[in-house]
């Protein structure tokens, strides 16, 4: 069984300040395209897609499921939502939840750069840099957390928890 910490790891609130200013950031690329990965960053995406408000910013939904990581290709992410969307000469910003091992960020990265995008940019709600396995880098970062496995605000464990407002940690009852 897991419990909840105690307090929030990250407060609503503290999210909601956090996304101004990083939408300040990323309203510099002028992107064009928003691709969003599901679930896990749904209303992170909703949230900071309201603070770019741009007339003709579009957005997609993408699903990325990862196998581990792939040295050499692709070949572990499976990707889908992709077929019909044109990102071709776009500035497109990708969104995902969480940066952990970056596999998954590394892939699709990889295959958007093959579908001819003018510009690609990536940004994470949060990022667990000690996991990193990939040299894989985030442009634009949320919140920088520790090795922790964290739930709500669109992240789930097992489909629960998405729906709290706030960013809470999991630990199983032995406390790791
Ligand atoms: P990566 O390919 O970077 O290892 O995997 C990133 C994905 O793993 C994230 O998009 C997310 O779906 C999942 N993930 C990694 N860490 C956590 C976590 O602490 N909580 C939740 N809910 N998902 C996580
Ligand atoms: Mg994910």
């Amino acid at each position: 069984m897991y419990k909840m910490s105690e307090k929030p790891l990250i407060t609503a609130t503290q999210i909601a300040e956090r996304l101004d200013t990083l939408a300040q950031e990323i309203k510099a690329f002028h992107p064009e395209i928003i691709l969003s990965v599901l679930t896990g960053s749904y209303i992170f995406t909703a949230d900071l897609s309201r603070r770019l408000s741009s007339p003709d910013l579009q957005i997609k939904f993408i699903k990325a499921s990862s196998y581990g990581c792939s040295t050499k290709s692709s070949g572990k992410l499976e990707v889908s939502g992709l077929e019909g969307i044109d990102i071709c000469g776009k500035r497109v910003l990708v969104i995902d939840d969480i940066l952990d091992t970056g596999c998954t960020m590394e892939s699709l990265a990889k295959i958007l750069n093959g579908m001819g995008a003018s510009l690609i940019k990536t940004c994470v709600l949060l990022n667990k840099e000690s996991r990193r396995t990939v040299d894989f880098h985030a442009d634009f970062v949320g919140f920088e957390i520790e090795n922790e496995f964290v739930v709500g605000y669109g992240l789930d464990y097992a489909n629960n928890y998405r729906t709290f407002p706030d960013i809470w940690t999991l630990r199983d009852e032995n406390g790791k």
